[in-house]
């Protein structure tokens, strides 16, 4: 039996698996993005370039966001001089993830490797990251852009922020037509007490490996990928599973406290000049409408 890599992907859910092996010093994160990159693909409508490193991003976010119990909201942000502008992808304990790019229409040709050029895409700069843990204020970290291929940043910031060695592999791959036909990431983390060699045995599994989007495209699912990594004999306990998706949780009662932050005049200007405030959500392009009275009460109504 043939099967294509649509028929693959639409075969398999977006689902991300957390696993523990030598004696808990060894952390490993694999997810299948497939669907949540092909939806922000549509919902931005972004090229090809763009699409990678947005999906890059989002994949290694929502994988981030399931590293702390206690995580309400992970915000990742990627500022860089590069064609794509700034990229923000925000995710959450549950599994679900939203972002954008400045500019999603970038599309440049693939660098010397045959690859997507998202480090030239995304250019110099820095990576900032946000955690709202409940606290009273918010952690922060930021470390600047090693290469803009993002799982090289990400791998920087675990050890610079951290403390915590990592690697950090993500992939995106974008069929003729633009279309997303698979996405994934791979985060292997050496946790306090990891030994030498453990470290220098999943250097060379990691080494001999084929590309990530290969195994992906061949139907590879986060545990099997897991287990690759591992290798077949080393034993291995499953920590949590979760299904992964894209998700915006916008509403029209969300934005009002910006637009509050308006000059009132401001508003008035544009309510006599429009009739209406039109505010777009910059993670799902959803538009909400608000007149005077909405504003005034400080509570929206459902159009
Ligand atoms: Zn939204």
């Amino acid at each position: 039996m043939i099967h294509d890599a649509t028929e693959v992907k639409d075969k398999m859910k977006d689902e991300l698996q957390i696993v523990t092996a030598f004696d808990n010093t060894v952390r490993i994160y694999a997810a299948l993005t497939a669907g949540v990159v092909e939806t922000a693909r549509q919902l931005h409508d972004t090229w090809p370039t763009a699409t990678a490193a947005l999906g890059r991003i989002l994949t290694a976010t929502l994988i981030m966001g399931v590293m702390h119990d206690d995580l309400r909201r992970l915000t990742v942000r990627i500022a860089g001089d590069g064609p794509l502008g700034g990229i923000v992808a925000v995710s959450n304990r549950r599994g679900t993830v939203k972002g954008y790019v400045h500019n999603p229409q970038v599309n440049l040709d693939l660098n010397s490797l045959g690859k997507f050029d998202v480090g030239g895409a995304v250019g110099n700069g820095y990576l900032y990251v946000t955690k709202d843990i409940g606290l009273k204020e918010p952690y922060q970290g930021v470390v600047p852009l090693q290469s803009g291929e993002i799982g090289e940043d990400f791998a920087y910031y675990f050890m610079k922020s951290e403390q915590t060695p990592s690697a950090v592999a993500l992939g995106v791959l974008v069929g003729p037509d633009g279309h997303v036909l698979t996405a994934g990431g791979l985060i292997i983390q050496m946790m306090p007490g990891a030994e030498e060699h453990t470290a220098v045995y999943i250097e060379n599994q990691l080494t001999r490996m084929p590309p990530l989007t290969t195994l992906l495209e061949q139907g590879m699912t986060p545990l099997r990928l897991i287990r690759k990594v591992l290798g077949e004999d080393t034993p291995l306990k499953v920590l949590d599973g979760l299904d992964v998706r894209y998700e915006c949780d916008c509403s029209k009662e969300r934005f009002i406290g910006p637009l509050l932050t308006l000059e009132p005049n401001e508003i008035k200007e544009m309510i006599k000049t429009q009739g209406v405030v039109e505010v777009r959500c910059h993670f799902c392009n959803k538009l909400y409408h608000y007149e005077q009275h909405d504003l005034e009460t400080g509570e929206g109504t459902h159009a």
